[in-house]
């Protein structure tokens, strides 16, 4: 995308920005390391933190001119990206009207919280570190955010995203019944960025929408393609991941049922993975679209279940065809008893509800050995596949030898 940042190199020991000089730009650390020094009214300064690869300083340069609040100092050889304020406005513009004034009051508020901390330096409990450490992590965090929804929002427009696919096993007969559509970014200059990070932002800018639209397409017409290579029209499904923000949407159940008819799958082979959350945030909403969904012959899977809320009566009131056991659980099977016994009694609930229970995150044969012993239905996981390209996908089933569990 456009505007990208002039890059800037500092040796070990050099001063990157003194306090009470006015600032022109915020820096984006890639490499290195910093300190951040406050100068005391005596003359001595001290340390008030240090920031490594990732962080952002000086950002309210961004915000306006003012004289910086501190000295930052290059502790090792640092490489960073320098922001300038017209950069960032420029990469402001575009995105959400709404996002653009709520990202100026926090910047503004902000520079409030570090104006007030002028005045306590005065004062005989300065400085008061706290205070600085936490004005600089949340807006690093806002800054940042803001950053990678504006970077996400272009990589959806040009086809920067990608699908992978990671099956999902019968662990009876170790073949596999179907995939879990996974997000993938691979950022131009950053490389591969974590799911993990920018899903959560995605949501909360609301471009998770759109994306969702696009992944359920891209992961539908998959399907199709990969059923066809492979020769196995209708067996296989695919499990894609839905947030919150989806259900909000009106006309969801229709736009999704286009998607499926146009790429010719059936509605019994994709399954809506949806969080407990949902269902707690928005239980009329969730039942009436779900239901529509339900009847349509598409499936509804939880996912990380075990994780949420404890409340279990929602298994009776949505209709659920499965359940997906959160892989913190099978992880601690083997540690603690009371996970073995979580996930025991998770897949006799599922035994007695007549659902279908799928074991996430199982890493190696002692773990698949324990479900399958249990009778858990299903399982995921590194032991069996890590997630790949419709492409490797295509290679691997045509070869696929059934997933060894037994001893
Ligand atoms: P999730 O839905 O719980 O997806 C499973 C995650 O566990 C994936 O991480 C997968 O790569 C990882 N995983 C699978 N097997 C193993 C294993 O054996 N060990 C370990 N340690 N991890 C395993 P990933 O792809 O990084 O995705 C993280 C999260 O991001 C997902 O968690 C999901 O909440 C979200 N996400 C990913 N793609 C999408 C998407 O297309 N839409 C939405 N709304 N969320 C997505
Ligand atoms: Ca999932
Ligand atoms: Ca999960």
């Amino acid at each position: 995308m456009e505007g990208v940042q002039a890059k800037k190199s500092f040796k070990a020991g050099d001063i990157i920005m003194r306090q009470n000089e006015s600032g022109h730009c915020a820096y984006i650390i890639e490499e290195g390391q910093v300190e951040i020094l406050v100068e005391k009214p005596d003359g001595t300064s001290q340390q008030v933190g240090t920031r490594g690869e990732g962080a952002i300083i000086g950002e309210m340069a961004i915000v306006d001119e003012a004289p910086r609040t501190a000295t930052v100092k290059a502790l090792k050889d640092c490489k960073m990206l320098e922001i300038s304020r017209e950069d960032f406005s420029q990469r402001l513009q575009g995105t959400d009207p709404v996002i653009q004034m709520i990202s100026q009051v926090i910047l503004t508020r902000y520079r409030d919280t570090l104006t007030r901390s002028d005045i306590l330096r005065e004062s005989d409990n300065y400085p008061p570190p706290e205070v600085i450490e936490r004005g600089y992590t949340e807006q690093t965090d806002v800054v940042e955010s803001i950053k990678i929804a504006n970077e996400f929002k272009a990589a959806l427009e040009n086809g920067d995203l990608e699908m992978h696919y990671q099956p999902i096993i019968d662990l009876g007969k170790g073949g596999v019944i179907g995939f879990e559509a996974l997000m993938r970014w691979t950022h131009k200059e950053e490389g591969f960025i974590s799911p993990g990070v920018f899903i959560p932002i995605a949501e909360k800018s609301g471009l998770i929408v759109e994306a969702t639209k696009w992944a359920t397409k891209e992961s539908c017409n998959a399907l199709k393609r990969i059923e066809t290579a492979l020769q196995r029209p209708g067996e296989l499904y695919v499990s894609v991941n839905f947030s919150s923000h989806d259900f909000a949407e009106e006309d969801f159940v229709e736009n999704l049922l286009k998607t499926i008819n146009d790429s010719g799958i059936e509605p019994k082979q994709i399954k809506l993975e949806i969080t407990e959350r949902l269902l707690i945030t928005q239980p009329d909403n969730a039942k009436e679209k779900l239901q529509a969904c339900r009847d349509a012959g598409m499936g509804i899977a939880i996912d990380d279940f075990g994780t949420g809320y404890s409340s279990l009566s929602y298994l009776y009131y949505f209709p659920i065809e499965i359940l997906k056991i959160d892989q913190s659980f099978i992880r601690a099977m083997y540690k603690e008893d009371r996970s073995l016994e979580l996930v025991k009694s998770i897949v006799g609930l599922g035994k007695n509800m007549e659902l279908s229970i799928i074991a996430e995150g199982v890493e190696d044969i002692e773990e698949a050995r324990l479900l399958q012993d249990m009778g858990c239905d299903n399982a995921q996981g590194f032991y069996f596949a890590r997630p790949m390209s419709e492409e490797n996908v295509i290679k691997e089933l045509a070869s696929w030898e059934p997933a060894k569990i037994t001893a």
